[in-house]
Parts: C-alpha cells; sequence; structure tokens
C-alpha cells in the first residue's frame, strides 16, 4: 500500500512541477444518445420514498422526527428540480404522487411553468404514478385501481401526461393482477421491481431470464401482457456508486491540482459492473438505478458524479452511457426485437433467505387490514350516492376518504409493516375521511328519500346516523330507548348492481321489538343475546376509542331479513311493542356447558358441536357428504437463537413449531335456534371464541372470531391460525386469489418457475387470501371466503388453515426496527389488541364453488350499508320515497358483472367501471360473455357522450391501444382472447368477457334530474 501511495504522490507531484496539467472548468459531455452496437448503460436517477414507514407520510415529507430518521422528501424534489433546470441531460423519474402533490401545491406559478418544461421535455418523467406504490400482497384490487386512478388524474390534469411505466420496485413479492390489471390495462408498457425469490432470481441470473413477457391472468392471456425486468439484484446502484453525501463510494476526483486523482480507476470500475450485469441480462442495453430510499435530499451530490461518469467512460470508449429513464430504456429493449421468457401466474411467495419468507406480513396488523378493507367497501358505495345526489364541491365529499385510502395502499401500510405511531396515523386519516364520506351519504339518502311529497318542501332534511361500530353491537341509533309513540327508522343503501336479501343486525335495548317494511308489513325478525366477549370488547373498545361508556346497555341483537332493490335503498321499521311478553321473534337460547352433543342446521349443512370441536358436515347427495373440522393452533413464531438469527417479526413468518388449542376445562357453548338462522357461542378459552351461524336457505357457515388479547407474559411470539380439516383428496393442490380476482393454482412444496429447494414447509407455502382459497377433488370442492386481506395455505391433503392474528415477541431485521405488538390502551393500562371477523365456509360438488364465491365474495365486499332516523308514528314512512332504484324498474345487472366505479369527478364527467366476474372456465353457467344496457343503467338521465378509456380512465382506449407496444413471446404466446366489441353509439351496451374490466367517461345532458324535483342547492350540506 505503501509504494502505491508514494507513486501517486510522485505523479502528481511530477505533474505540477513540471506545469503540464492545468485546472479548470470541464464540460461534461452528457448528451443523452445510444450506441446501438456497444452496450449502453442507462443511469436511471431515481428515489424511493416510501409514503409512511417508520415516519409518517407528513414526517417524511417535511423533514420532521429526523432522529428516526433524515429523511425530508421536500429536500428531494427541490434539489432535483434545481439540478435538472442546471443541465437540460439530467433526468430524473418521480413515482409517488402523495408527495409530489404536497410540493406542487405549494411552488411559485413562475416554478411551475419551469417543472411543466421539464416533464414536457422528458427530463422530468413520472412512471407508476399512483399516490403511493402500493403493496401486491394485501390490498384489494379495486383499492389498487382507485389509488392509481387518483395519481393519474393528478398527473393529466395538471401536466396532461399518461405514464407508461409500471415501478413497484420495493414491494415484498408481486402480484398476477398487478401485472396484467395495473400494468397491462392502465396501458402501461412495461413493469420492473427487485423482490423477487432468491432462489427464482439464482435461476434468473443463470439463465439470463430476468426479462419476461408477463401473462397475468389466464382468462385474458396475450391480451393483456407486459414486458417485466426484475432487477439483478436490488433497487440500488452497483457496490461503490451510490453518492448521497455521506455515502462511501468513492467520488470520481479529476482535478489534477488535487490528491487522489482517479478517473481512470473510477472509469474502470464503472465497465467491471456494467459487464458483470452484462453477463445476466439480454440486449446490449442495462440498466442502472442511480438512487435508493429518500435519496437525491442534495441532488448535485449524485448528478455531478453521474456527469462526470457519462463523459469519462464514453470517451475512455468501451461502454456507452447515457441518462435514461426506465421509458426509454423499454423502448431500446423493444427496438432490439428479441423473443422473451413468457412469465404466468406471480411472484409469491417472496423469501430473500432459506428460512425469510415474507409471509407474515399477509396477517400482519390484522384490524387495520379490516379497517382498510371496511372503508374500501364503504367508498364505492359513497361515491355512488354522491354521483345520485349529484357531486358538491362545497362538500362534504368523499375526497378525503380517497386520499386517505390511497395512502394506506402504501407496500409499508395496509401491510402491516410500518412502526406504531404510522399505523396510527394511517387510521386517523382513515376516520377523517370516513366522518367526511359519513355526512355525505346521509345528506345524499336524505335528498333521495325526500322525493316522495315535495310539496311539504321540509322533508329533505331527515338526519340520518350510521354505525361504524356495528362489528362489536355499538349503535347509539338503535339501542336509544324509543320514547312512546316514536319508532326507528333503517334505510338500508344496497351498493351492489343485483337485488339482495340479506339479513341485517343491529344492537337493541328492548327486547319487544317488532320490524316492518315500508308497507307497514311485519317482517320475520330474531331477537339474541350478546355474548359476554361481545359485551366486554363493546365497553372496552368504546372506551378506548371514543372516549367514553357506551350510554345504553344493548342487550340484544335484532336481526332481520332486508330486500333490498339493486343500487338502490329499502326502508324498514322497527317499534317497540311495550308488550312484555316475548314475541314470536324471540330464539331459543340454551346454554351452559358441554355434556351433550348439539346439532343446528336445517338444511343441507349440519354443524355438530362436541367435546372434541365443531365438525360441519355437507349433505351433497344422498351418497355423498363431506365433513370439515375446525379447530384453532398457533405458531410459535421462532426467536432467531439458534443458528440462524432470523425470528418472526412484522414481515417475516419463522415458525419454531406449532401448538393446538384445546378448550380450557369444559367447553361452554350457547346454542341459539331463531327462525332466520342458528348460531352457537363457544368459548375456547379465555381468548379465543366463535360465534358460527347457518342461516335458513344457505348452504354456508358463517364464522364470526374474536381472537385476543394474545397472551404474551411467556415471552412467546404467537401466530395463530384456524385449520379446516377434510379426508378431501387434494393432491397438494389448491387455490387462492390474486388481489380478490382471479385464482391461482398453488401446489405444496412447488414453483412453476424454479425446482424448489424447501427450508421451510410451512411459511414457503403461505399465500396471500384478499377473497378466498378452495381446494377440490373428485367429489367436492371446498372454499372459505375471507373479510380482510390474510395468509393460508394447504399444508395437508384435505386441509386449509388461514392465520388470523399475530403477536410477536421480536423484530425481524427488516429495517422497522420496532416490534409487532399491537395493544389497546383503556385508563387501568395497555393489553394486546383484540380482533374479531368472519369467515366463511362452503362445501360443493366439483365446479360448483365458483358462483358461490364470485357473488357471495362480492356481498362480503359490499355489505348493506344501514342509515338510522327516527320517526312519530309513521310520519317519516309516509312522507318519503321509502325504496330506490338507480336503475331502470327491473333492471339489474347480471349476477357475473359488477359495478366496480360509479364516480362523478370534479369536471362532471361520469367515471364507470364495469367488471366481468368469473374467469374462463369457472363456472357453465357465468364464464360467458355478459351484457350491461347503459341506458338501463341511467334511465333517467339522458347520456350525451360515452368514451371508453384505460383503466384509470387518462386515456382514451382506442389510443392506449394504438401506442401499445406489441412483445414478441418465445414459443407460443398463448390462444388469442377475444375481448368485449366496442359499443354501438345507439344501443350503449357493454359487452365484458371473462375477467374483463371496461371503464368509461360518460357526459350526460344537464337538467334532468336522477329523483323528483327538489333543489339540489336547498338541501342540508352543510350541516
Ligand atoms: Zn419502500
Amino acid at each position: 500500500m505503501a509504494v502505491k501511495c508514494f507513486f501517486s504522490f510522485y505523479l502528481i507531484l511530477a505533474a505540477v512541477v513540471i506545469g503540464a496539467v492545468n485546472s479548470e472548468y470541464i464540460e461534461y459531455n452528457t448528451k443523452p444518445r445510444i450506441v446501438p452496437e456497444k452496450i449502453n448503460v442507462h443511469l436511471v436517477p431515481h428515489s424511493h420514498d416510501d409514503v409512511g414507514w417508520l415516519k409518517t407520510v407528513d414526517q417524511y415529507y417535511v423533514g420532521s422526527n429526523n432522529s428516526i430518521r433524515g429523511a425530508c422528501v421536500q429536500n428531494v424534489l427541490d434539489s432535483v428540480i434545481a439540478s435538472l433546470l442546471d443541465d437540460e441531460n439530467r433526468k430524473f423519474i418521480y413515482v409517488e404522487i402523495a408527495f409530489f402533490e404536497r410540493w406542487w401545491r405549494q411552488q411559485s406559478k413562475a416554478k411551475k411553468v419551469k417543472v411543466k418544461k421539464l416533464v414536457d421535455s422528458g427530463q422530468l418523467e413520472f412512471i407508476n404514478g399512483g399516490m403511493c406504490m402500493h403493496d401486491e400482497a394485501t390490498p384489494h384490487y379495486i383499492d389498487m385501481i382507485d389509488q392509481t386512478t387518483l395519481g393519474h388524474q393528478f398527473i393529466k390534469s395538471e401536466f396532461g401526461q399518461v405514464p407508461r411505466v409500471g415501478w413497484q420496485i420495493d414491494p415484498f413479492g408481486h402480484s398476477a393482477v398487478q401485472a396484467y390489471l395495473l400494468g397491462a390495462e392502465f396501458g402501461f408498457d412495461s413493469l420492473f421491481f427487485a423482490r423477487i425469490d432468491y432462489q427464482d432470481r439464482a435461476k434468473r441470473l443463470r439463465e439470463k431470464t430476468l426479462e419476461v413477457i408477463w401473462q397475468g391472468s389466464k382468462s385474458l392471456g396475450s391480451s393483456s401482457q407486459i414486458f417485466t425486468g426484475v432487477f439483478p439484484r436490488h433497487y440500488d446502484p452497483p457496490d461503490g456508486f451510490t453518492f448521497e453525501i455521506n455515502d462511501v463510494s468513492a467520488p470520481v476526483q479529476d482535478d489534477p491540482l488535487l490528491f487522489d486523482y482517479n478517473v481512470q480507476e473510477r472509469v474502470n470500475d464503472f465497465v467491471a459492473a456494467a459487464l458483470a450485469q452484462v453477463n445476466v441480462t439480454r440486449t446490449n442495453h442495462i440498466m442502472w438505478l442511480m438512487g435508493t430510499d429518500f435519496r437525491y435530499q442534495y441532488a448535485y451530490s449524485w448528478f455531478r458524479q453521474m456527469d462526470k461518469f457519462i463523459h469519462y467512460v464514453n470517451k475512455d470508449g468501451r461502454l456507452n452511457v447515457l441518462y435514461s429513464t426506465p421509458s426509454i430504456y423499454t423502448d431500446a429493449k423493444y427496438a432490439a426485437n428479441e423473443s422473451w421468457p413468457l412469465k404466468t401466474d406471480d411472484f409469491f411467495p417472496y423469501a430473500d433467505k432459506p428460512n425469510a419468507y415474507w409471509t407474515g406480513y399477509f396477517t400482519s396488523r390484522p384490524a387495520f387490514k379490516k379497517y382498510v378493507r371496511d372503508l374500501s367497501g364503504y367508498y364505492l358505495a359513497a361515491r355512488q350516492l354522491e354521483f345520485l345526489r349529484g357531486r358538491n364541491s362545497s362538500g362534504p365529499t368523499t375526497d378525503m376518504l380517497a386520499d386517505a385510502l390511497a395512502i394506506a395502499q402504501h407496500h409499508d401500510a395496509v401491510s402491516g409493516t410500518q412502526r406504531q405511531h404510522v399505523a396510527a396515523d394511517y387510521a386517523l386519516r382513515l376516520s377523517m375521511g370516513y366522518l367526511q364520506a359519513e355526512k355525505l351519504v346521509a345528506s345524499s339518502l336524505s335528498f333521495l328519500s325526500a322525493a316522495k311529497s315535495s310539496t311539504e318542501g321540509k322533508n329533505t332534511g331527515t338526519k340520518f346516523q350510521q354505525c361504524p361500530l356495528l362489528n362489536i353491537s355499538y349503535c347509539p341509533a338503535s339501542e336509544a330507548r324509543l320514547s312512546t309513540g316514536k319508532s326507528l327508522v333503517v334505510v338500508v343503501y344496497n351498493s351492489l348492481g343485483w337485488k339482495r336479501e340479506e339479513v341485517v343486525r343491529v344492537p337493541v335495548s328492548s327486547e319487544n321489538v317488532i320490524v316492518k317494511d315500508a308497507s307497514g308489513k311485519e317482517v320475520v325478525s330474531q331477537l339474541l343475546p350478546l355474548s359476554d366477549i361481545t359485551l366486554r370488547i363493546r365497553n372496552e373498545y368504546v372506551k378506548a376509542y371514543l372516549g367514553r361508556s357506551p350510554r345504553n346497555t344493548a342487550k340484544h341483537v335484532l336481526a332481520f331479513t332486508a330486500s333490498v332493490p339493486p343500487l338502490g335503498f329499502s326502508s324498514y321499521v322497527i317499534s317497540d311493542t311495550g308488550r312484555t311478553s316475548r314475541g314470536p321473534s324471540a330464539s331459543d337460547v340454551t346454554s351452559g356447558s358441554m355434556n351433550q352433543n348439539v346439532e343446528v342446521g336445517q338444511g343441507n349443512l349440519k354443524l355438530f358441536y362436541s367435546e372434541e370441536g365443531l365438525k360441519m358436515t355437507r349433505y351433497l347427495s344422498t351418497r355423498n357428504q363431506v365433513t370439515a373440522e375446525q379447530s384453532y393452533a398457533y405458531y410459535i413464531g421462532s426467536n432467531g437463537t439458534d443458528k440462524d438469527p432470523q425470528a418472526s417479526g412484522a414481515y417475516v413468518f419463522r415458525p419454531d413449531g406449532v401448538l393446538p388449542i384445546k378448550s380450557e376445562g369444559e367447553a361452554q357453548l350457547t346454542v341459539v335456534r331463531g327462525p332466520l338462522f342458528d348460531e352457537v357461542h363457544q368459548d375456547f378459552n379465555s381468548w379465543i371464541s366463535q360465534i358460527t351461524r347457518v342461516y335458513k336457505g344457505k348452504n354456508h357457515a358463517e364464522i364470526e372470531f374474536t381472537v385476543g388479547p394474545i397472551p404474551a407474559d411467556d415471552g412467546i411470539s404467537k401466530e395463530v391460525i384456524t385449520k379446516l380439516t377434510t379426508t378431501m383428496k387434494t393432491n397438494g393442490t389448491f387455490y387462492t386469489d390474486s388481489n380478490g380476482r382471479d385464482f391461482i393454482k398453488r401446489i405444496r412444496d412447488f414453483r412453476t418457475d424454479w425446482d424448489l429447494q424447501v427450508y421451510q414447509p410451512v411459511s414457503g407455502n403461505y399465500y396471500p387470501i384478499n377473497l378466498g382459497i378452495y381446494m377440490q377433488d373428485k367429489t367436492s370442492e371446498l372454499s372459505v371466503l375471507v373479510d380482510r386481506a390474510v395468509g393460508g395455505s394447504s399444508l395437508e391433503n384435505g386441509q386449509i388453515e388461514l392465520m388470523l392474528h399475530r403477536r410477536m415477541q421480536h423484530d425481524d431485521i427488516r429495517g422497522v426496527g420496532e416490534i409487532l405488538n399491537e395493544t389497546v390502551c383503556l385508563p387501568e393500562g395497555c393489553k394486546g389488541l383484540t380482533i374479531r371477523g368472519k369467515f366463511y365456509v362452503q362445501i360443493d360438488k366439483p365446479g360448483d364453488g365458483a358462483k358461490w364465491r364470485r357473488t357471495f365474495g362480492q356481498e362480503i365486499y359490499s355489505p348493506l350499508l344501514l342509515a338510522f332516523t327516527e320517526q312519530e308514528g309513521d310520519s317519516w314512512i309516509n312522507s318519503h320515497q321509502t325504496t330506490f332504484s338507480a336503475f331502470e324498474p327491473s333492471y339489474s345487472l347480471p349476477k357475473n358483472v359488477a359495478l366496480l366505479t360509479l364516480q362523478e369527478l370534479e369536471n362532471g364527467e361520469v367515471l364507470l367501471r364495469l367488471a366481468h366476474l368469473f374467469e374462463v372456465g369457472e363456472d357453465s353457467e357465468y364464464s360467458v360473455m355478459a351484457k350491461v344496457e347503459l341506458k338501463k343503467l341511467f334511465h333517467n338521465k339522458k347520456i350525451s357522450q360515452v368514451k371508453e378509456t384505460s383503466l384509470s380512465g387518462n386515456q382514451e382506449k382506442a389510443q392506449m391501444e394504438k401506442r401499445r407496444l406489441i412483445w414478441k413471446v418465445e414459443g407460443s404466446a398463448g390462444e388469442e382472447v377475444k375481448r368485449g366489441g366496442a359499443m354501438d353509439a345507439e344501443k350503449l351496451v357493454v359487452e365484458l368477457v371473462p375477467m374483463e374490466i371496461r371503464t368509461f367517461l360518460i357526459k350526460f345532458d344537464d337538467h334532468i334530474e336522477m329523483v323528483g324535483d327538489s333543489d339540489r342547492d336547498s338541501n342540508n350540506l352543510r350541516e
């Protein structure tokens, strides 16, 4: 070493002494150019800015709370823009619109003009373009579409631009839905990311198959494919080329008057790193990701070095280096006219090491995951009602909820991998957005129900209350003791496009209640006791979250069947009969310890309870019956003290044994039989209980579980599962959904793309579930549907398990630096979080399950929305419109079509999305072309223009198809898929083939009121 140092010192000294060297301004040649015959290194300057993780989104933006992490996105945008303005050859991509939008609104007019020029010239390019870079395992596809649409709308309205590249560089595994729906259907030409299984990556590096054509949907095949690039390692530069102020890479030192002149040495380093990448990449184009998390806070430090590398490496001549973007890179790949390997299915699960499967986060923060899902369904309904009422920019609107939900899809939000204070921030935003939307819903229902006798003038003033805490049986509106002569009106709104009959449940204080429909006819109802566990969590959580104890003491739940038209509502009246004798609505209740076997269910599904637990038997025919046993257990999360320090944590699931949960003492059962359904309350131990329901005329079991607080005193991480065990011969095969849409075939201990080395037989077989999981054999099919994102698997033939809750004792060393240990805090102290949720089980003949999974799945996502108001006598019912459907009378959507979006945009246009719910071959009746008549959807309005667009509504579909790059695939690209045909401008009938989603922007002729003749502006919008 000493010799070398002396040598370079000598050289410099000599140069200075002989005066041959000058130090002066060097004009770096950074002009962008591709040289086809050379190896081209595309430098892509980027910053990965998490929309919340260790800090909240706003803390990251303004740069506060820097003791946690020195990160300020404002610095990134300020300094990047200045650097781009300094040199027109420099480029930068920006991804997270939640941050950009915060920055943009505070810029001067003059600055905005300059930035628009940067965008127009391509120096600054928006890619991906959603509000955040959403997770791909735990969000619902409707949320993914919505959050991306919000960002795309911003980019379109402020810059007139349409992003053309998907950029999911950090999410922990990649979904099929991301590729085809959130990629190809947006008109993206390519998709890039970093994280795939380490074994998969090793093989792809060897075989140069990191870049593929990905067909994510079996049904849509080559009509919805996308060029996809997996980075050779991570989304940062090769070692030695990171240049944030405190990064340790050696800068290019090209001033001969200074010590350590290193131009040739650094050029050699650059060439070596590039050639290493060339060895694993097809074509002579490679991409370097010049940036990583929260970089470019002082952008000059990066651009200065890149200017020099481009200048000196190009002078060296072995390579060609240029400032680039993923779009330029994509075009270069396309121009190479290669055929690419075909990829189907998805990239789940993700492991970065043998014992590190990132499958724990499929379940992490289950209560937050449910909150996101609940509000997703509510947002869909609220936008419909906002449209039906007419959007009013002076509020209330759904905009705040839209923003909060968008951010909640981030890959450290709904994934459950953020710090606790950040989770609280997301929840706060959601609840604020909900409160706005709740007002909007109330005023819309008030408006729509007011139309009946508008001559009275005052009937638009109905004050509706709603009950977001119904899942813990808390609803002040329905619990209030009704004074004499008063009754409670329940307006039940259905956001689905087909008619529904469904049991709704509300807590009540009196046991002498009856329910009538709007015509005054009594409907069958059922009164049930509130379980002890429900009363406990009701009292605790109302206190914890609302800061007060429930005022009333609801003791019962009243259930009745509501029958509601499509996209509309029905009204019901609950009144106190005053009679003390129990009416026909009462349930037959028996409870006590289990000393004899119990059987419930009067149809083809029967539930048996014995000391061994619950068995469900479905009688499919006289000779064909299937029994599933249900049980609970927990995995002991590894504490990482063995040879491999990997612990189970917020991201990683690494089990170290499993323990069954047996009933403590004598199992306590309460059996409730009634006219609408039977239910059984079971307590397994002090922290697990459940209620199982079998509805009359339905073939599924509904299981409502309550889990928590998970004991932590023993220092053991616990990951709680429920299991269904049958004797079905499933041959290692099961099916899980992709973001609630396509089902993907899974085979235990097997991957389609490589020979799997199994080190983690449990967590390595876990998959994300948003809609459901099912398995089949020759005689039957068992499906489980869920109410939120969870992890699940089939680890043995005939068995399915779901992970419901986790409480950990260790961090899993993936950066969050905090133990996932959720608590609820009461005045007397904090304890582990209790969660409550539902899953649904149905057993069918083979091939019959899809009908239920698809239609009932839609009902789970879009529960009936309840709004309450009081009336004197029959005054409200007599003076209001008590039933309503936005459709033409008797029209409804076919059962294989869902209305994903009906939303009035700020410019008055209406965004409509229609989705076919079935895959090709999934159901003999429903996997066929479906038709929707727009005129019947909007029967009281005159449609003046319908434009079909990309999925995010930011470009006309025809233009998008014209611009799209057509890629070549190695071997066969599969059969051509026929899509729904172009719409006839007169007939306005939309055709949808299986799994197709079509998006339209619709204009209506003004001055035609949907409902009645009420004056919109005179309503109680500003209450
Ligand atoms: Zn990230």
